[in-house]
């Protein structure tokens, strides 16, 4: 599948390019070098149309169809760098709302399995092509509405929310294991807020982290 796109890049795609995100990351406070070189390297522009590949490293979101978007790459590295910085380093990652999978595709470079909820069916060959053409083969995907989460390959050492619910599904939190780390945007579509959450032996540790723009996560599947 890797002849379907230039997975180097060139022009406003290439090397250069990339490394320059990489470089604004680093003056917007990124620190991590292990996640630095990852953003430098996986191409961001085959996670979206092509007639938008020359905007893909610019520090904005990307329409990916259905209304929804590809995150700016601040946030991704800010929460990917949040799970780097556990005390012990996660190996079983849930991720909810593939989308166009470059966080995925990120988190699987990263840590050992990576299973990933998305409730859109038809972002899902696409993102499966993109992941065979970089020879990614630790993502396990499935069509469902993550507010369930996934039970049954449940629990996670992390679960990562790359869209924004009203409140703190409950079927996530019990999905965590013990030390078990959450990372979710959490309001409606005017505030909110990226929330941590630990679990600890006697409860949950949630701690607010900053203000952010997700697209609402929404209930069922289409
Ligand atoms: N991580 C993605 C972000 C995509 S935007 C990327 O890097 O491209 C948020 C995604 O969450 C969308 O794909 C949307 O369809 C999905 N989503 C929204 N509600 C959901 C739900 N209840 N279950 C699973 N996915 C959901």
């Amino acid at each position: 599948m890797s002849e379907r796109w230039n997975l180097n890049g060139i022009g406003m795609t290439s090397q250069r390019t990339r490394d320059r995100m990489v470089q604004r990351l680093r003056d917007q406070g990124i620190k991590n070098e292990e996640l630095l070189t990852e953003l430098a390297c996986l191409p961001r522009h085959i996670f979206v149309d092509e007639a938008l590949s020359h905007r893909a490293y610019e520090d904005i979101a990307l329409p990916i169809g259905y209304q929804q978007t590809l995150s700016r790459p601040w946030i991704v590295a800010r929460m990917t760098e949040c799970l780097l910085e556990l005390p012990q380093r996660p190996v079983r990652v849930l991720e909810i709302g593939t989308g166009s999978g470059y966080q995925t595709a990120l988190l699987a470079r990263l840590f050992n399995t990576i299973f990933t909820v998305e409730r859109i069916a038809s972002f899902q060959n696409k993102t499966s092509s993109r992941f065979s053409a970089l020879g990614l083969n630790n993502i396990r995907m499935k069509h469902g509405d993550g507010f369930e989460g996934w039970p049954d390959v449940s629990p996670f050492d992390a679960i990562i929310v790359t869209a924004a619910p009203e409140f703190i599904p409950e079927a996530l939190l019990t999905q965590l294991k013990p030390s078990g780390c959450m990372l979710l945007p959490v309001g409606n579509c005017n505030q909110q807020e990226l929330v941590r959450i630990i679990r600890t032996s006697h409860g949950y540790q949630k701690e607010s982290l900053e203000s952010v723009r997700f697209v609402p996560l929404l209930d069922g599947v289409v």
